[in-house]
């Protein structure tokens, strides 16, 4: 890895950060990256890196420390809510009740409050995590009055496509969600994040409404796995 190559993924990044509307987010997708890559990221004006095992974030926290904000954006293991709950300033993926009780239960333990966002099968696929857009009002009240949980918005993956534009429809209908539970005026919840867009679609997922986008490829370059 050469300095040249290093100075690709920072010229890439600086590019990227200009081109994003003002109040747009952008998470570096840092899955499979070397300590390098993400040095070199951070240098470009990355502030908030997504992870989506935490044993890999573990790791790359080690050398990487509190300089930036760690968001768990990958599907998260019971056994592993631990951890997590001390590594990470933000989880965008609580899709059960059991799940968030767990995180909560944690949070009370270590004297942590804790932002998570609700994520959602947008594309109601059978093999994704996520909660069913028709279940998200429900799961919401359902976790609404854990103390030490930050409800702060909603995820989406959402199916992925060639065509970027076929995920469009997944987007809208995410956003739809969102609105109608920030309009729904739940106690203690606050619809202020909607996290959605990978490398392929975040120019659509931010004409959508998106303020957070979790992007890799188009930073990094292509992941070898
Ligand atoms: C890998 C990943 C991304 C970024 O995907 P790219 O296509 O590499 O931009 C975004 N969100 C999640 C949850 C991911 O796992």
């Amino acid at each position: 890895m050469n300095d040249s190559y290093l100075n690709n993924i920072k010229e890439r990044i600086t590019r990227i950060l200009h081109s994003l509307p003002p109040g747009v987010l952008l998470v570096a997708a840092a899955k499979t990256r070397l300590p390098e890559e993400v040095k070199a990221a951070i240098s470009a004006g990355i502030n908030t890196l997504g992870y989506n095992y935490v044993q890999e974030a573990e790791r790359i926290y080690e050398i990487i420390g509190t300089s930036v904000k760690w968001h768990m954006i990958g599907h998260l293991q019971k056994n592993k809510v631990k951890k997590a709950v001390r590594l990470f300033d933000m989880i965008e993926t609580i899709d059960s009740v059991e799940l968030a009780q767990a995180v909560n239960k944690q949070c009370v333990a270590e004297g942590k409050i804790m932002p998570v966002l609700i994520e959602i099968n947008s594309g109601k696929e059978s093999n994704k995590t996520g909660v069913l857009p028709e279940n998200v009002e429900k799961l919401i009240h359902q976790i609404s009055n854990l103390p030490n949980l930050k409800i702060q918005g909603i995820m989406t993956m959402g199916p992925r496509f060639g065509n970027p534009e076929d995920a469009r429809p997944y987007f809208k209908a995410t956003r739809s969600v969102f609105e109608k539970i920030k309009d729904s005026d739940i106690a203690n919840v606050e619809m202020r994040y909607l996290s959605m867009g990978m490398s392929n679609s975040y120019k659509i997922a931010i004409e959508e409404g998106a303020n957070i986008v979790r992007i890799g490829t188009i930073l990094f370059g292509e992941r070898d796995s």
